[in-house]
């Protein structure tokens, strides 16, 4: 049994803004269903959803500041939260990030340094917990300082730093070195320092004894100009030590069996049963309802990541073909209207939703054919998983999670058995165009699209085997 402290800026349900929160509440679970002795430590912020009891555990001094230690629960389970107070950095309304206004926290280097010392001192069992793990398994930019502090330490535990994201650095400020104490031996190029300014996800990318990614391409890709940000050459010089595992999704709440949001549950051995929820959905977007028509799908951020210029380009080709096309999500403000356009124009084709609704989610995957990934870059993507647990059909661009958890429908992989999407390389509008007819051509033959829904639907996206991969890289550390 390996004793592992779990660092993360949120935890779903606690407090979430964002997938690593996901991660962050899925993850812990499962390892501890593994039998592992796990324990996260978050910020105490005000907006946190706690159900539990808190109990004050002690007061830990760093850099000339009292700073508390509370305990509690994840909602619902035995898994131990360590939260850490002080209350004039995060007992405050807004979000972990910005303040009430949508600006950045002007001291969030000030606010993780903090949280990374506090992680540090309870890792080193200095905290009077009496509890030192042997792993300290790190999430993103805001945890970045606690494997760079404890790589001075003597008899330390090992560290873990996952890259939810690498679009997120945490780059502040040089003066930033000097207000959090940041120890000499530290401050280097080929340490926290990134063209002058103080790098905290370079803590981790630096000094962490293994580097994940959430998924084995985006492992590789981030080792490359396009994906890297300027530090391609650093994790590339880490291959040996960087690895991917692809997230799990929550296979109870994405369960077309006992989904509470659809209209009628099926499975793959009642796949007919689809057809109630593609009527309902044409109803609900106030489409025609027609069975035979293909109906295509996308649920997401509307921003340039997600290739939404790729689908606003191809839009009017795919209006000369017989098929409807339903949309959910938000974002820029542009394509919100270019779509609104498009939708006025083929009423009877297009029918958007710009807004956030799980409810709508659900009803989406569960009554559309084929769903649209073709994002420019995407770390892991749930979207993709829950569509093909849905049985339906993924489009997606070779890239990231999408490329490592959607196998292209070729007859090699149809006869294998694997086949359950329709994968494509370029980002452009023409690509996806093409990838759009290969799959208006596997719907029309009935034998091979049920087969590779049946495929989709019997995959393992559960958080027991990422859980498993994980345990198995702590073991070797
Ligand atoms: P990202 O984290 O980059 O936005 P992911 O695919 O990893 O992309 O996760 C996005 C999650 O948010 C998915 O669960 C998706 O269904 C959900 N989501 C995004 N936009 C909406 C929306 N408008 N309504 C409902 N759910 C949404």
């Amino acid at each position: 049994m390996k004793k592992i402290l779990f660092v993360s800026s949120e935890v779903y349900p606690l407090i979430k803004t964002g997938g690593l929160a996901d991660v962050c509440g899925s993850l812990p679970i499962a390892l501890s269903e593994l039998s592992q002795d796990i324990k996260l430590i978050l910020p105490r912020y005000q907006a946190l959803k706690i159900t539990e009891e808190v109990r004050f555990l002690c007061t830990v001094r760093v850099d000339n500041r009292n700073v508390n230690i509370l305990e509690t629960r994840l909602p619902g389970t035995q898994v131990t939260v360590f939260l850490v107070d002080y209350p004039s950095y995060f007992n405050l309304p807004g979000n972990p990030y910005v303040d009430e206004l949508g600006e950045p926290w002007s001291n969030n280097a000030e606010r993780f340094g903090l949280f990374c010392k506090i992680a540090v001192e309870v890792a080193m069992d200095r905290a009077y917990l009496d509890w030192k793990p042997d792993i300290v398994h790190c999430n993103d930019w805001q945890t970045g300082l606690v494997p760079a502090l404890l790589s001075l330490e003597h008899e330390r535990p090992k560290t873990v730093f996952t890259i939810h994201n690498m679009a997120y650095q945490g780059l502040f400020p040089k003066v930033a070195v000097y207000d959090l104490n940041i120890p000499g031996p530290l401050w280097h190029i080929a340490g926290l320092e990134f063209y002058d300014m103080l790098s905290f996800i370079k803590g981790g990318l630096v000094y962490a004894d293994y580097i994940t990614t959430v998924s084995p391409s985006y492992a590789l890709e981030i080792q490359t100009t396009e994906f890297g940000y300027g530090l391609e050459g650093l994790l590339a010089a880490r291959k040996g030590t960087l690895g991917g595992i692809i997230n799990g999704i929550d296979v109870e709440q994405w369960d077309p069996e006992i989904d509470p949001y659809i209209p009628q549950t099926y499975t793959a051995a009642t796949l007919s049963n689809k057809q109630l929820n593609k009527a309902d959905l044409q109803q609900h977007f106030a489409l025609p309802v027609n069975e035979k028509i293909p109906l295509f799908s996308l649920i997401g951020r509307l921003v340039e990541q997600k290739g939404i210029d790729l689908l606003v380009e191809c839009l009017p080709e795919m209006m000369t073909m017989n098929l409807q096309f339903v949309l959910l999500g938000n974002g820029d403000k542009a394509f919100e209207m270019q779509l609104q356009v498009l939708a006025d124009l083929y009423p009877d084709k297009i029918a958007i939703k710009i807004g956030y609704s799980e409810a709508i989610a659900h009803v989406i995957e569960a009554g559309a054919d084929i769903f649209l990934m073709p994002s420019k870059f995407e770390p892991c993507g749930l979207n993709q998983m829950y569509s093909q647990r849905y049985g339906t059909i993924p489009i997606v661009r070779k890239t990231g999670g999408l490329a490592d958890t959607v196998t292209d429908t070729l007859p090699e992989t149809l006869e294998l058995g694997t086949a359950s999407g329709v994968v494509f390389n370029e980002a452009s509008a023409g690509a996806l165009l093409e990838a759009i007819k290969r799959t208006l051509i596997l719907y029309s033959i009935p034998s091979a699209w049920k087969k590779m829904q049946v495929n989709a639907m019997s995959k393992d996206f559960s958080w027991q085997r990422s859980a498993a991969e994980y345990l198995a890289l702590y073991n070797n550390l």
